[in-house]
């Protein structure tokens, strides 16, 4: 079952039986939270075994149903709560702060054609909200194939999951090889119709830009704000949201290019393993190399990848940067732009590095039967899935197979 989070902004004001709500199942969760930790319970069904009583008469205004999702909400808490105490970090007995409610899907109504909600808060009061509904929006409301998922209300916005059983995945008729980089995915494309294998590229030089620009401003944070521990923290952490932020939305782009690429011409995607791979330890390096946003594009990649049914292949990077595709030679070291070999081959690194991925998915027969040889190589071509300029800014709906041939 695949569950994606769609946020609603609220049409108005959040009525203020909305908000006693909220500020209800806070209290509910705090006091789950503690009765919990107490008994040593995380399980929903235990904390409605222990507290759900209790919990009833100091509630009596609150419908049952979210009581029972407070247990839900107050059981991750304290398996987060958990999960710290036994790494040994110091911790104290966790309390929410935010304002936020959980409704299961039982306990709420959603019309889907005008966007209103209907919250139950207790026996004969329920509460109307009204969702902002845009194009995005309307895309997941309209689609039957989905249901809808439990809601998670805020202040000043709504998240509606939407579920649906994940789709078959369709039989490939080509391939899209990629191999991931610091600054942009490069890869091979192979059609089995052409029996050619075209370069391709996705670029996203600004992602490294936006991660060094945010470290230089935490380090100057840090050293402005010495004195005062606790606003440097906060500071450094609305940098690092920030950061975190500006760079996922470059990498969701990235994503719907090559994906809307692959699913047009019904390619399956190979990526590279990048579980297991650690650089050496060393503060600079660590940072500069931060594998975090490929693992993340790796992720966004997959699991949008698996929404529309598009396969994706994972292999062994081993060795892909240094290996001849032509003769099977490793070298020793992987210095330079281009990877040349004595056997006369000589190619880009990373095109390189993408098209030793793809030889390692056909020999595992992962690839739909699909072979490929190097000699149909066209050196001369580049396909360029995407780039900075078609970013939303300076191309609105740029991100629909945006393929040119340069
Ligand atoms: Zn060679």
């Amino acid at each position: 079952m695949l569950i994606k989070g769609v946020v609603f902004r609220l049409d108005t004001d959040l009525p203020s039986e909305a908000k006693y709500l909220l500020e209800d199942f806070r209290l509910a969760v705090n006091n789950a939270v503690r009765a919990g930790i107490q008994a040593r319970v995380t399980s929903r069904n235990a904390l409605n075994r222990i507290a759900y009583k209790d919990l009833c008469q100091e509630h009596p205004r609150m419908y049952a149903k979210h009581l029972v999702s407070a247990f839900e909400v107050a059981g991750g808490v304290i398996k987060n709560y958990r999960r710290r105490v036994r790494k040994g970090v110091a911790c104290r007995i966790p309390y929410v702060k935010r304002l936020m409610m959980k409704a299961e899907n039982q306990a709420y109504k959603l019309d889907r054609e005008s966007g209103i909600i209907d919250l139950p808060i207790r026996a004969g009061c329920h509460v109307k909200l009204k969702l902002v509904v845009s194009q995005y929006h309307r895309k997941y409301l309209g689609d039957t194939a989905l249901s809808l998922g439990s809601l998670t209300l805020l202040p000043d916005r709504v998240i509606i999951a939407f579920r649906k059983g994940a789709p078959a995945p369709y039989t490939p008729a080509s391939v899209l090889s990629l191999d991931t980089n610091e600054r942009s995915l490069d890869g091979v494309f192979v059609d089995s119709h052409s029996e050619g294998a075209v370069p391709v590229k996705a670029e996203f030089p600004d992602v490294a830009i936006i991660q060094q620009r945010h470290h230089d401003r935490r380090r100057r944070l840090q050293k402005k704000k010495a004195h005062d521990r606790r606003t440097s923290r906060r500071l450094c952490r609305r940098e690092g949201t920030r950061e975190r932020h500006r760079v996922e939305y470059r990498l969701h782009q990235v994503a719907d290019a090559v994906l809307s690429f692959a699913e047009g011409k019904k390619s399956a995607v190979v990526l590279e393993d990048l579980t297991g791979i650690r650089y050496k330890r060393g503060k600079d390096m660590n940072r500069r190399l931060s594998l975090w946003p490929r693992r993340k594009l790796h992720q966004i990649i997959e699991y949008k990848a698996q929404w529309k049914g598009i396969p994706v292949v994972k292999v062994d990077p081993s060795y892909s940067s240094r290996k001849c595709p032509v003769c099977g030679r490793i070298q020793d070291s992987r210095m330079g732009t281009e990877f040349v070999c004595d056997c006369g081959w000589h190619l880009d690194r990373h095109i390189n590095a993408s098209l030793n991925l793809l030889q390692t998915a056909i020999s595992n027969g992962m690839a739909g039967g699909l072979r490929f040889d190097p000699g149909a190589f066209q050196h001369d071509v580049m396909m360029i899935l995407y780039e900075p300029a078609m970013a939303a800014r300076s191309e609105p709906n740029g991100t629909s197979c945006d393929c040119e041939v340069t």
